[in-house]
C-alpha cells in the first residue's frame, strides 16, 4: 500500500522495524484469500501468516518467537499493515497475540512450551474468554465460577462475544475463584477446547465478518496445572494483557484509516464530474487534508505508546516503584493512542466513503467493509468511554 511518507523512518523505529513492515506490505500484496466465510478464512490466514514467520511476533524467542520478549513496535507494524489489505488477516495475527498473550506474561515453563511454540506454527488457535452477558467493561462482576477440589477446578458459566470461539484450539478463560473478593477474587485458566463441560457451538454473527461465539461452561474439569499465574490474580494478568495489546488495537484502526484515505485519493484522482474531477475542487483537498492530520495524529500517538513499551521493557536498572510509574504512564499512552486512532479512524473512514458517493455503499467495495470492521475497534478491549476514564484517572 502507498504510504503518504516514510513514517517508518521516524525515530521511534529500528532499522528491524522498517524491514519488518516493508516486506509484511510486499509480502500481503501477494495474499489471495477467499474470505466469504469468515471462519475458513482464518484458519486459512493462520496457516499463511505462520508459513511465512509473521506469527512468531506472537511470542517471545525462547518458545519459538522471532524476538526476544513481546515488542510492542512490531506487534503495531505487523496489525497496522495486515489492516490496510485484511481485517480477518488482521484479527487472525492479534488473536494469536492476545489469546496467548497471558501465558507468556505468567505461564510455567510447561504451561509455554506446550503452547506458545504451537501458537507461533498455527498448530493451535488462541483465545481469550474474559466477557460475559453481565460483565463487559466491568469485568469485576463476572459471574462464571472456579470451585477448587481436590486436583484441580469444576467451571461453570457463560462467556460472550469469544473471538475465536469454536475454532479456537484452546482458550484462557477467566473465573471467580473468591466470590466476594471482586476483582481480587480473579483467576486465569487454560482449557483445551476439547476439554468435557466446555460448549462453544452457540455462534454470534456481527456487522463486519469475525469469528465469534458464546462458551458454556457446565462441571468442566480442569487439572490445577491449568491455572494460569497466580490464584488470584486473573484480573492483574487480564489487564496486563490487555495493556500489552491495547496500542496494537491502535495500530490497527491506524492501518484502515490509512486505507480509507488512500481509496479517497484514488476515486477522487479519477472521478469526474461538473468537467473535472472531484480532487479538484477546493473541499475535496480540505477533506483530504483533514484526513492525513488524523491519520498523522493516530500513528504518533500510536508509535510513541509502543515505543514507550519498548524502551521501558529493556530498562532493567529502575527501582520497583520507577518501574510502577513508568507502567502507569505506559496504560495512559496507551489509552491515549487507542482511543485517538480508533475515533479517528472512524471518522477519516466516513469521510472516504462520503467522497465514494453511491459507490460507498456498494457491498464489495472496499470503502463499504471498512466502514463495517472498524466500528467494532471503538468498544473492544476497553470502549472509547473507559479508554477516557483511564486517561482522565491519570491526571489525578
Ligand atoms: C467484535 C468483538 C470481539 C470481541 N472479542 C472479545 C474476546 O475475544 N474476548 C473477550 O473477553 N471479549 C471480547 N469482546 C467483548 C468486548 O470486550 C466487550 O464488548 C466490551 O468490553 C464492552 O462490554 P459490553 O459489550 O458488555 O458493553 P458494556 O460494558 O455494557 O458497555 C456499553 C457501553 O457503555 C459505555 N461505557 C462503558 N463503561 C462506561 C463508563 N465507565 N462510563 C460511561 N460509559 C461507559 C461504552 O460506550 C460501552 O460501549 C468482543 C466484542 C466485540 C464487539
Amino acid at each position: 500500500m502507498q504510504s503518504t511518507f516514510d513514517h517508518w523512518d521516524l525515530p521511534f523505529f529500528d532499522a528491524e522495524h522498517k524491514e519488518l513492515a516493508v516486506s509484511l506490505d510486499l509480502w500481503c500484496a501477494k495474499q489471495v484469500v477467499d474470505e466469504t466465510d469468515d471462519r475458513r478464512a482464518c484458519l486459512q490466514w493462520v496457516s499463511l501468516l505462520a508459513k511465512s514467520g509473521w506469527l512468531k511476533y506472537c511470542v517471545p524467542a525462547e518458545y519459538g518467537g522471532k524476538l526476544k520478549n513481546l515488542d510492542s513496535r512490531s506487534l503495531v507494524i505487523v496489525r497496522e499493515i495486515l489492516s490496510q489489505y485484511s481485517a480477518l488477516a488482521d484479527f487472525s495475527f492479534a488473536m494469536q497475540g492476545l489469546g496467548s498473550g497471558a501465558i507468556t506474561l505468567a505461564g510455567t515453563q510447561i504451561q509455554k512450551s506446550t503452547y506458545l511454540d504451537d501458537v507461533s506454527t498455527g498448530k493451535k488457535i488462541a483465545a481469550f474468554a474474559l466477557s460475559e452477558e453481565g460483565a463487559g467493561s466491568d469485568v469485576a462482576a463476572m459471574s462464571t465460577i472456579a470451585t477448587q477440589t481436590n486436583d484441580g477446578f469444576v467451571l461453570n458459566g457463560d462467556k460472550t462475544w469469544i473471538s475465536n470461539g469454536g475454532l479456537a484450539d484452546f482458550y484462557v478463560v477467566f473465573c471467580k475463584t473468591s466470590q466476594d473478593q471482586g476483582s481480587r477474587g480473579i483467576s486465569a485458566f487454560i482449557v483445551d477446547a476439547d476439554t468435557e463441560g466446555l460448549d462453544s457451538s452457540e455462534h454470534l454473527q456481527v456487522m463486519s465478518p469475525h469469528p465469534l461465539a458464546k462458551l458454556k461452561f457446565t462441571n468442566c474439569r480442569v487439572k490445577s496445572s491449568q491455572l494460569l499465574g497466580n490464584l488470584n490474580g486473573g484480573f492483574k494478568l487480564a489487564m496486563q494483557t490487555l495493556d500489552i495489546f491495547r496500542a496494537s488495537v491502535a495500530g490497527a484502526a491506524l492501518g484502515m484509516a490509512r486505507r480509507a484515505l488512500w481509496e479517497a485519493r484514488s476515486y477522487a484522482s479519477t472521478r469526474e464530474m461538473f468537467d473535472q474531477k472531484l480532487i479538484d475542487f477546493q473541499i475535496s483537498q480540505a477533506n483530504l487534508g483533514q484526513m492525513l492530520s488524523l491519520v498523522d495524529s493516530s500513528a504518533l500517538l500510536t508509535y510513541r505508546s509502543a515505543w514507550y513499551r519498548d524502551i521501558q521493557m529493556n530498562t532493567n536498572t529502575l527501582q520497583e516503584d520507577q518501574k510502577k510509574e513508568q507502567l502507569k504512564k505506559y496504560s495512559q499512552l496507551a489509552a491515549v493512542a487507542k482511543l485517538t486512532a480508533t475515533e479517528n479512524a472512524q471518522k477519516v473512514i466516513d469521510m472516504s466513503l462520503q467522497m465514494h458517493g453511491g459507490k460507498g455503499v456498494l457491498v464489495g467495495q472496499k470503502i463499504e467493509s471498512l466502514y463495517r470492521d472498524i466500528r467494532a475497534l471503538r468498544i473492544y478491549e476497553g470502549a472509547s468511554e473507559v479508554q477516557q476514564l483511564i486517561i482522565g484517572r491519570s491526571l489525578i
